[in-house]
């Protein structure tokens, strides 16, 4: 049976990244995939990526066919339509992809480095040998055979499935299980539309806890007449199906009248914290398999892009020591919590603010400025944003009919900053998490109480 330096379970961004980067250093690694090769990077998404993502990583500006449209900011409009916060910063710039074609790119990166492709072949479970993951059985999707893989380090890049995830046994540390309420289930068309519109510098988001129950509505304008729209709904208590919304509120908009549907689909967003741990003996979890999505506008292809790129540094160093366990992985958990991890863990608690507000509130409080464009930039770029005294009285005046709103938002402001602070105390090695770990849990029980029970 032959035998691998590291086996990349996922061709997706998080795997690509994980399989280029280990595999320039000289590495022998196998990228599995379950799609056929020319199907890679086809993917029920929104399509927009910050450019500043690239440059973490090391890619250059995409070119050729994988770049639709380049991006110069967002549009976040209130229920009512009569409030839009227009938020231009360079870390909103950025681009519409082709998502097939951008997938084909990042996966010629990784073959070109020496990475071995195995298309068409599903993961079904890790190898678990001696308490450490030793590889995984696998099947081809064409002929049903099994086939046993053997590596020292098993990535898993699988996406929400999270195939090995939910796999490993529990003595590895790793959270199996991802609970719904975490999670927006979304549904996505690209449509032509029958002329191109004017405005199409901006991609558009659009709240409504009617239509979108602690999620949002995009509207994407790609190149030519193409949009790319969709929705998200969070799956709390009993939520609304994605697509029957769609077509109810969004497709009827006069926009879509006469459109054609090129493509539609469902599919899962993780909108949490990171995984509080994201390794064990001989594995890492990356990208939507460790839940590394904002919380707040469900952008993730950056966040794997780099989770693929921190781990796969990791992991070429634990095995130039010739050592993969639990901690001689550690750094990958420690390099992610700081670079986007703790900003994540943040806007968690953002999202738990905007998840029980109601549309009266979001209409007041954006028109009334309670929460303003910046409040939302500086929380989206991780920042920390402090309600001055005279700030408050300012804030207080204009919403002396929504008081509760500003006191609601003043809480969620003091307990991102704790999170946040406890975040940058990320444990250095695996013997001190459970106290950690413990605190975070405390965090966020305490969070949710506050702001959603
Ligand atoms: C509707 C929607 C809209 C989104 N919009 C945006 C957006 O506009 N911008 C943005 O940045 N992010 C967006 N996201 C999130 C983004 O798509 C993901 O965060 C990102 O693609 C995660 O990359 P990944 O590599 O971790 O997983 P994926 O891209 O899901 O890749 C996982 C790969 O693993 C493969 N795989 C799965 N199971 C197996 C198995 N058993 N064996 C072998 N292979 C397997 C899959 O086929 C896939 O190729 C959106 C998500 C959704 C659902």
């Amino acid at each position: 049976m032959e035998k691998f330096d590291v086996i990349v379970v996922g061709a997706g961004t998080a795997g690509c990244l994980a399989a280029k980067t280990t595999a320039e250093a000289g590495l022998k690694v196998c990228l599995i995939e379950r799609k056929r090769r020319e199907e890679i990077g086809e993917k029920i998404c929104g399509d927009a990526l910050g450019e500043h993502h690239l440059k973490t990583v090391g890619l250059e500006k995409p070119q050729g066919g994988e770049l639709e449209k380049r991006i110069e900011g967002v549009k976040i409009y209130s229920p009512d339509l009569k409030t839009v916060f227009t938020i231009e910063y360079e870390d909103y710039v950025g681009y519409l992809l082709n998502r097939r074609l951008f997938g084909q790119w990042l996966l010629k990166k990784a073959l070109d480095k020496g990475a071995v492709l195995l298309d068409s072949t599903q993961c079904l479970e890790p190898i678990i040998e001696k308490n450490f993951v030793a590889g995984v059985l696998a099947k081809s999707v064409k002929t049903g055979e099994n086939i046993r893989l053997k590596a020292k380090v098993v990535v898993d890049a699988s996406g929400f499935l999270a195939v090995v995830r939910r796999k490993l046994p529990k003595e590895m540390g790793i959270e199996n299980e991802v609970a719904n309420e975490d999670v927006e289930a979304c549904y996505r068309e690209i449509r032509q539309l029958k002329q191109e519109t004017e405005k199409t510098k901006y991609c558009e988001m659009y709240l409504n806890q009617k239509v979108t129950p602690g999620g949002y509505t995009w509207i994407f304008y790609k190149g030519g007449a193409k949009v790319n729209a969709g929705l998200g709904v969070c799956m709390r208590g009993k939520f609304p199906n994605p697509k029957n919304q769609f077509y109810k509120y969004i497709l009827t908009k006069p926009l879509f009248e006469g459109s054609l549907l090129l493509n539609g689909g469902a599919w899962y967003d993780p909108t949490r914290r990171p995984l509080d741990n994201m390794v064990g003996n001989g594995v890492a979890i990356l990208g939507d398999a460790a839940c590394l999505v904002n919380p707040i506008h469900g952008g993730g292809i950056g966040p794997s892009m780099l989770s693929g790129y921190l781990a796969g540094k990791t992991i070429v160093e634990a095995l130039e020591k010739g050592d993969v366990g639990q901690k001689s992985l550690w750094p990958y958990n420690r390099k992610y919590m700081e670079m986007y991890g703790t900003k994540q863990a943040g806007l968690d608690v953002f999202r738990m603010l905007l998840l029980t507000s109601r549309n009266e509130d979001l209409n007041y409080g954006m028109k009334y400025r309670l929460l303003t464009e910046e409040d939302v930039l500086k929380a989206s770029l991780g920042k920390e944003f402090h309600l001055t005294i005279t700030d408050t009285a300012k804030r207080v005046l204009r919403g002396l009919k929504r008081i509760w709103v500003l006191n609601k938002l003043r809480l969620t402001v003091n307990l991102m900053r704790q999170v946040k602070a406890h975040y940058k105390n990320y444990p250095e090695n695996p013997e001190d998490f459970e106290k950690w770990k413990m605190k975070t849990e405390a965090l966020f029980n305490e969070a949710r109480s506050k702001l959603i029970e």
